[in-house]
């Protein structure tokens, strides 16, 4: 997508070599136009499955999770992050191991909002080695839902999670795909 391609190389800024910064409009400060438009063209690559429920994680999977809720109409779910495994049978849970922050944690979701009924599009902001994905794809397993897809802002295509998850058969659709960020220079996949 040109529109957020173009604001990435504008306000982006690369840590090391593999992390972007994108605060000012995705990840603290939320552009909503931006984000609005981000969702019409996702929703584009999934129209035709039958989505009745939109699946992510917090925090930052939260406004564009909201968006795709808004425009196929059906609920958002966010997986809820916890220090520890909690005792409570009435969640399912997952396990991720967090690329950005270099540990474990454990993501769950009530039992009351996933069922073997669902078809479900998994949105985040970010797909890099896809640990995030893989842990919401577990609580849709133990539900019994059915993942319809998943829906990405940004994937670092140099990190191999897209290339695991459609081994799998598992739709992925990102807005931009970066191919490299060496020595700060954004390189997308056309
Ligand atoms: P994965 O689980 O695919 O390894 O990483 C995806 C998650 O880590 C996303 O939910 C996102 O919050 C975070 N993440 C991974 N890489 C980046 C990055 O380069 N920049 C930002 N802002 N977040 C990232």
């Amino acid at each position: 997508m040109q529109l957020l391609k173009d604001r990435i190389l504008k306000d982006g800024r690369v840590i090391g070599n593999d992390i972007l910064k994108v605060d000012s409009f995705l990840n603290h400060q939320i552009d909503m136009k931006l984000m609005g438009a981000m969702g019409v063209e996702l929703k584009k690559s999934f129209a035709d499955r039958k989505i009745t429920k939109i699946l992510t994680v917090e925090s930052s999977g939260i406004p564009i999770a909201c968006v795709m809720g808004y425009l196929f109409e059906v609920p958002v779910v966010f997986a809820k992050k916890v220090e520890a495994r909690n005792l409570d049978t009435e969640d399912y849970e997952g396990e991720v191991y967090s690329f950005t922050k270099g540990r474990s944690y454990i993501i769950r979701v009530s039992k009351k909002y996933l069922s073997s009924t669902d078809h479900v599009l998994i949105v985040d902001d970010f797909l890099a080695n896809g640990k995030a994905v893989w842990g919401m794809k577990d609580i849709i397993d133990q539900s019994g839902a059915f993942l319809e897809g998943v829906g990405i802002v940004i994937e670092k295509g140099f990190q191999d999670g897209s290339k695991l998850l459609k081994e799998t058969g598992i739709k992925v659709v990102s807005l931009a795909v970066i191919d490299s960020m060496e020595n700060g220079k954004i390189v997308f996949r056309d």
